[in-house]
């Protein structure tokens, strides 16, 4: 299988168009979804749909739930929590209940899916060091593993020591894998570009990619919306 793998979507339909365009014409024959399909942006209702359309295999991200009323509001921001009650009014009942339906834990194919991390995926915690991966690989019972929510793309390899790696392509190779391929539609590693990636089971390599989009069309949306204008100023920043 070649998937596509992506997440934190965060309701950038632009960005979402350019990412499923660049992965289709990479010729994947999957998708794996890492969640956060909503917040931050104006387009909760277009990206639920084009992300149901794929059917993908799925977790729910923090935002899905928090819109869902699963998560407590006062674990978000201000200008987060806004963007959620604003999902809340804007995205259909039938949505709200689907994207509260999700798992934030999922194996398929051999594939570990976590939002957050894989050793406490209701915490909502940062997947960022060796460490946090060290606690996931111990949970984790697959070779691979994918998980989204820091928004910033790296490999961390199990082993002796726990290694990690920004390259693409990458090998992942026997050692199990925990990757992060970043994010869609608020990417915080300072390139404004889309985040994706692709996995090929026969190969095992893991290709990330870097989609540009039209910011200014998701930051004028928001404003449209009557969001905080933070969150549309920070689309040009890429963090
Ligand atoms: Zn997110």
């Amino acid at each position: 299988m070649r998937y596509g793998v992506f997440g934190d979507v965060h309701a950038n339909l632009p960005a979402l168009q350019a990412v499923l365009a660049a992965l289709r014409a990479q010729r994947v024959d999957g998708w794996l979804c890492l969640g956060d399909l909503v917040g931050y942006g104006a387009d909760a209702r277009a990206c639920v749909e084009r992300v149901r359309e794929l059917d993908p295999v799925l977790v729910g991200g923090n935002h899905d739930w928090a819109v869902a009323g699963r998560l407590d509001l006062d674990w978000f921001n201000l200008a987060a929590r806004e963007a959620i009650v604003w999902t809340q009014r804007v995205l259909p009942r039938e949505h709200i209940e689907w994207l509260g339906s999700l798992p934030l834990l999922h194996e398929h194919d051999g594939i570990t899916l976590a939002h957050s991390t894989v050793h406490d995926p209701e915490k909502f915690d940062y997947l960022q060091t060796p460490y946090d991966a060290f606690e996931s690989f111990r949970q984790m019972r697959t070779t691979r593993g994918f998980v989204g929510h820091s928004h910033v793309p790296i490999t961390f390899f199990e082993g002796p020591a726990i290694t990690y790696s920004m390259e693409s392509p990458l090998q992942l190779g026997p050692a199990r894998s925990l990757s992060n391929v970043g994010s869609v539609g608020q990417p915080r590693d300072e390139d404004p570009r889309a985040a994706c990636g692709v996995y090929d089971t026969s190969t095992q390599v893991l290709e990330l990619l870097r989609v540009t989009y039209d910011i200014g069309a998701a930051a004028r949306a928001i404003r449209a919306a009557g969001l905080p204008d933070i969150l549309a100023e920070r689309l040009h920043l890429g963090r």
